[in-house]
């Protein structure tokens, strides 16, 4: 039986976790509880709350990944209410500091923040409560810089560590201290000097920003000692994630979806232009569905009123470009339809996560068609301002986008975890019935073939032919298949010894195998530009030619990136193909060693 009952364990291969060893009951376990209900109004915990509180409790330097919404704020608020002293918050920006501030003050959890907008009167009120025997603040928030410069803040936290009234440390968003977290800021280094400084107070960093070097960076650079680490599953459970295939326009079918399925609940619809929002929130209001657009187009005070009227329920479906969703905090967004491809599967990932924060099941649809991805490569080149290195990038990240709604085997969980470098285990979305992903549903419709020999023999064909001229991936079906071609004659292709090897096979098929080597960069791609078409090749070779693109236009037949014949519009735009530093002949002989499976429909590959 390939998928038994019982679902292993999920999560970030070779990243230690620690929550088993906090598990337990505790002297404090009761009045956990009772502050979880009084003081905050939950009934309970999150995953992973509990146990980082307890190590939390317990004197434990911790380090917490945990996706976005899930939760991060009462693994320290709620330790920060229940021991004596003052819990210092690092975070890097003022509005998410005020925002807390203002929340915890709401549930009567005494808390300031020190940032350049308070008047200097609070400001001494702050000090002085501070200076208290018993400091009259709980929790207080300060930003990177004010720690680490401010003279009277320094004395402030030397004065309460004297006193034994420092109860901890935490920082939030900590990746902001690493190089190689896509929010470094130079400030957040200094940090070091807190263990310097105050050796006896524990810390706590919180980031939902997955890869480990990022939690290296973090462990080093503030001399965390004995750290327990909580790497969360960035799964999202309560979505149910679907890919429709979008034919012609798709407002008939997601008007039909949203009146059938959400009347009344609250959903985000993605568009890819401030054109496209405009117009399909007309045509929603056109068909009795109260919607509102919003995007970078408009201006800041009108944006902010449709944002608080969607808040306040006073309608329901927004329909957005990216520019609306970083904060949104809504907890009962029912829905998040793409209406257009994302430009990335994290992408992907974030835009449907906004939905389903309350725990409460979402549903996500991806209306996709191959002649939006055309549109999106077109608003990625009139850009002008980025470098070509940056250029290369999104079109790789949509390279993958476009793999994801396509595949139509895997699991959409697994194929967006593995993005964020966490191994997900299918069998977990499979048990889920209720939010079970539409591929795991067919899973039936398909069995998996192991087709390593088939993919030894593409790569041998690859190499022998990629060797002395340019190849297209369409040649290698070709030659694979037997093709009696005209191309393939006439370069005597014929003779090659894998010729009609693959006779038997589908040719879709062995384009997927083909596509899989490109995706595991067991074989690469480049492009290049022969008069109006641009003509993907693959090649074994590591990726340093260097090819100058003329113009472009979609062409039909490359079968790889530009397959949709959607567009005729020629630009001219240069650009050189990415230097890839990968030994690809290396590649080649490691996949001797383990085995490629694809899964494919049960009639193919035989
Ligand atoms: P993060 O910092 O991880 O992105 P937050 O701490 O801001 O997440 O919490 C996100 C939302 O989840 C908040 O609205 C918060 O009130 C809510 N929340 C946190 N813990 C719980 C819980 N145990 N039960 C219900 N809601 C919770
Ligand atoms: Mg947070
Ligand atoms: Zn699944």
């Amino acid at each position: 039986n390939e998928f038994p009952e019982q679902p292993v364990s999920s999560g970030f291969k070779d990243r230690d976790d620690d929550s088993e060893e906090f598990k337990g009951e505790y002297e404090h376990s009761d009045i956990l509880m009772e502050m979880l209900h009084q003081k905050f109004g939950l009934s309970s915990f999150r995953p992973q709350q509990r146990e980082v509180i307890n190590a939390s409790l317990t004197q434990h330097d911790c380090f917490v990944l945990m996706p976005t919404g899930g939760g991060k704020s009462l693994c320290y608020q709620l330790p920060a209410v229940l021991m004596p002293g003052v819990t210092i918050v690092i975070s890097p920006l003022r509005a998410l500091i005020s925002d807390q501030v203002d929340k915890l003050n709401a549930l009567d959890i005494s808390s300031a923040h020190l940032c350049a907008d308070v008047s200097k009167q609070d400001s001494n009120q702050i000090y002085l409560k501070l200076s208290m025997k018993e400091p009259g603040i709980k929790l207080l928030y300060l930003t990177p810089e004010k720690i680490t410069a401010s003279r009277i803040i320094i004395e402030t936290l030397n004065g309460l560590y004297k006193r034994g009234k420092l109860a901890r440390f935490v920082i939030d968003e900590v990746h902001c201290l690493s190089q190689w977290g896509h929010d470094f800021r130079p400030d957040y280094k200094q940090l070091g000097m807190l263990r310097t400084n105050y050796p006896e107070v524990p810390i706590i960093c919180l980031t939902a920003t997955a890869t480990k070097q990022v939690e290296n960076d973090v462990i080093n650079i503030l001399h965390l000692r004995n750290v327990k680490r909580f790497i969360r599953s960035f799964n999202r459970p309560n979505i149910k994630y679907q890919v429709i295939n979008k034919k012609g326009k798709a407002t008939d079918d997601i008007a039909n979806l949203i009146k059938s399925k959400f009347a009344k609940k609250s959903g985000i619809v993605y568009c890819l232009s401030r054109g496209d929002c405009d117009k399909l929130a007309d045509d929603f209001i056109q068909l009795n569905i109260k919607a509102k657009p919003y995007h970078a187009g408009m201006n800041d005070k009108v944006r902010e009123v449709i944002q608080r009227e969607w808040m306040q329920d006073r309608f329901h479906v927004i329909v957005a470009t990216i520019a609306f969703g970083m904060g949104i905090d809504k907890p009962d967004v029912r829905f998040v339809i793409h209406n257009s491809i994302p430009k990335s599967v994290e992408a992907f990932y974030q835009e449907s996560g906004r939905g389903g924060r309350d725990g409460e099941i979402s549903y996500s649809y991806l209306f996709y068609s191959y002649g939006d991805v055309t549109r999106l490569r077109k608003l990625m080149q009139m850009d002008r301002k980025q470098s070509k290195k940056t250029l290369e990038a999104h079109y790789e990240n949509l390279k993958q986008m476009v793999s994801f709604a396509e595949n139509l085997v895997d699991c959409r969980r697994y194929l967006q975890l593995i993005h964020l470098g966490e191994h997900f285990d299918r069998r977990i979305c499979i048990a889920n019935k209720a939010t079970t992903c539409d591929n795991c549903e067919n899973i039936d419709k398909y069995s998996t073939k192991d087709v390593t020999k088939e993919a030894k023999e593409l790569c041998t064909i690859v190499k022998d032919l990629s060797g002395n001229e340019n190849i297209t991936m369409l040649h290698v079906v070709d030659v694979y298949k037997g093709a009696k071609v005209k191309k393939v004659l006439d370069r005597r292709h014929d003779k090659h010894s894998y010729y009609g090897a693959g006779a038997s096979l589908n040719r879709n098929d062995v384009q997927r195998i083909l596509k899989e080597l490109l995706l595991k960069h067991i074989l690469n791609d480049f492009c290049t530009y022969t008069g109006e078409f641009p003509v993907v090749y693959i090649t074994t070779e590591p990726n340093t030619r260097k090819t100058e693109v003329v113009a472009t236009a979609p062409r039909n037949s490359t079968g790889w990136i530009d397959n949709s014949g959607a567009s005729t519009s020629k630009e001219i735009v240069r650009h050189s193909v990415q230097k890839q530093n990968i030994a690809k002949l290396q590649a080649v002989r490691k996949l001797q060693q383990e085995d490629l499976k694809v899964r494919c429909h049960e009639a193919l590959l035989e």
